[in-house]
């Protein structure tokens, strides 16, 4: 193939822009932004789950708080009842033994029910307090999310708009260049390789390698517009005063 050494050149301006296009790839896949929005992900749910603990633990006191309270309830009516009974008229000397014999049973069950209840009450407000702590690290989670997200978009957008400036700028490249040339070029960098590098005193500008005095030789003789490569990665190799020829 035969490619005047202008043309030659702006193969370099090519294979520029392709490893700018991949840097920003791989940036992009390996934000410190991105990683940092998926940490606060993960402090924010594990704060929601504490809050939704905290909730459930809320409402089940809650409702051993209701059921103890209309127990007590129950046993002060049933109490006031009997009571009533003893003060009326009409009542044997045995129904007031019973009476007041249960009359202490149910002083006794009161008693127990109003312990419990209290222990209850004071495993809800010491809940309530853990609850109220949980809500506020969500809400400071949350916070850092929103933020952390931000950054990310913003760093994405940015590198959305670098890579969009790229690609324009590679379709002027291409549109100059002939199409043979650039299926050689991206072969080659199919392969992993710089599909084409500048030759910078006698040594690939792809792989580094220095090329040796035959192979020096060689790239000395051949024509300014023939097309060639590095043995070692495959890449073009682009001539210029800079290649110690
Ligand atoms: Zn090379």
């Amino acid at each position: 193939m035969k490619v005047d050494p202008a043309t030659q050149r702006r193969l370099l301006d090519l294979a520029t822009v392709d490893g700018e296009l991949s840097r920003i790839v791989h940036r992009r896949g390996s934000l410190p932004e991105a990683q940092e929005a998926a940490t606060a992900e993960q402090t924010r749910r594990a704060s929601q789950e504490a809050v939704s603990a905290g909730e459930t633990s809320a409402s089940d006191l809650d409702r051993e708080i209701r059921r103890l309270e209309r127990d007590v309830d129950a046993v002060r009516d049933r109490g006031g009842r009997d009571r009533d009974l003893l003060a009326g008229s009409g009542v044997s000397a045995k129904q007031a033994v019973d009476l007041q014999h249960e009359l202490e049973t149910l002083a006794r069950r009161q008693g127990v029910l109003e312990d419990e209840l209290l222990e209850v009450l004071e495993q809800r407000e010491s809940v309530g307090t853990e609850l109220d702590k949980a809500r506020a690290e969500l809400a400071t989670a949350e916070q850092a999310l929103t933020e952390a997200s931000d950054r990310r978009d913003a760093a994405m957008a940015d590198l959305d708009a670098a890579e969009q400036d790229k690609s324009s700028e590679r379709k002027v490249i291409t549109a100059e260049l002939p199409a043979e040339l650039i299926s050689l070029y991206e072969r080659i960098r199919a392969q992993g390789h710089a599909g084409a590098a500048l030759l910078r005193r006698g040594a690939c500008g792809g792989c580094r390698l220095d090329l040796d005095r035959t192979a020096l030789g060689e790239l000395r003789s051949a024509e300014p517009d023939e097309i060639v490569r590095c043995e070692e990665c495959g890449s073009i190799l682009v001539r210029t005063e800079e290649s110690g020829l």
